[in-house]
């Protein structure tokens, strides 16, 4: 029978492409959601537990089911701004959750964990490219319990041999180019979706959260990864641990930073519509610029990025206009 695998927020955004991803490899993945921010129609690949982080019980009973070989954990806040406005929700669920998930793991004897870390770990660093050795400073709560998890998973590596897989993401964008699942969250707060609903007039314009940062045109730079991509990576991590190598850290991005103003371009290119936007000032907890500047994941995973910004755009656009959930 096919190794199955936990993925916890198997349905949410990035989860359930890895879901896809992981099936499609062979592997049986357990979706585990508690849906307060994922979707059950979201869950295709294999089978769903309703079940939530914040009760231990309720791993256990998932784990003692299914049996599975790793785990996978993308439950999580993953909001910056909500992050500087309720903390305590971060460090409660975030970090809580992920020490429920990651003590249950060694108590039911899975040895092999994939982490979805981000690279708001990093904070403010002056336009640096970010990678795998440059130090953590966390500017927001979200960025702060993300570290706090890395910090977790070394500890219980030294202490109880659980091996881990960290992924440092950049900005996370596009769907599914066969259509089956894609990007939906209630609020919606990414800049990728709101734009283009404020293309299709399914909300108003799209408000610049500030433009006197000190980059090329004043607003923030982000490296943009396509979820497909991302995906991918998962699986590559998951094949490292199953190989038996030891703990490590990735960061995935492309290497490539596009201001807000070069991402509403291409908007404009893909839809071939105008993008209707206003001024307005920064998001507190926001870098001025994440950069990916990793070689790492090519050369040990033999991971690149096969879609660029206009891909996830593309794709993107076509899920906003046909959504399957
Ligand atoms: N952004 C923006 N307007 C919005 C949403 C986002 O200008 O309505 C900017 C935000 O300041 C950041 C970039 O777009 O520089 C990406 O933000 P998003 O929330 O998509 O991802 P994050 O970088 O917070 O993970």
């Amino acid at each position: 029978m096919s190794d199955r695998v936990l993925v916890a927020g198997g349905a949410g955004y990035i989860g359930a492409h890895a879901c896809k991803a992981l099936a499609r490899a062979g592997f049986v993945p357990v979706a585990f959601d508690n849906l307060a921010t994922g979707w059950e129609a979201a869950v295709r690949f294999g089978p769903f537990v309703r079940g939530d982080l914040m009760d231990r019980a309720s791993i256990d009973a998932a784990l003692a089911e299914w049996r599975p070989v790793a785990i996978l954990h993308f439950a999580a806040r993953s909001l910056v701004g909500e992050s500087m406005q309720q903390p305590g929700l971060y460090w409660r669920e975030n970090v809580g959750g992920a020490l429920n998930l990651i003590e249950a793991a060694v108590a039911a004897g899975v040895g092999e964990f994939v982490f979805s870390s981000t690279c708001a770990t990093y904070g403010d660093q002056d336009g640096v490219l970010l990678d795998e050795d440059t130090a953590q400073r966390p500017i927001n709560a979200y960025g702060a319990s993300k570290l706090a998890i890395e910090q977790m998973l070394a500890n219980f590596g030294a202490s109880h041999g659980l091996r881990s897989v960290i992924f440092r993401y950049f900005n996370v964008a596009g769907a599914d180019p066969e259509g089956e699942v894609g990007e939906r969250h209630e609020p919606e707060t990414h800049l990728i979706p709101l734009m283009l609903d404020a293309v299709a007039g399914k909300r108003g314009p799209l408000t610049v959260f500030g433009s006197d940062y000190g980059t090329r045109d004043g607003t923030c730079v982000r490296d943009y990864v396509h979820v497909t991509d991302l995906a991918d990576a998962h699986v590559r991590g998951l094949r490292w641990l199953r190989g038996g190598k030891g703990s490590r850290v990735f960061c995935l991005g492309s290497g490539t930073g596009y201001t807000v103003r070069e991402v509403i371009d291409h908007a404009r290119v893909v839809t071939n519509r105008a993008v209707p936007v206003v001024e307005g000032g920064r998001r507190a907890g926001d870098a001025a610029a994440l950069v990916c500047g990793s070689a790492r994941a090519r050369d040990e995973l033999g991971w690149a990025p096969e879609r660029g910004l206009e891909a996830m755009i593309r794709d993107a656009w076509a899920w906003a206009n046909r959504p399957a959930y």
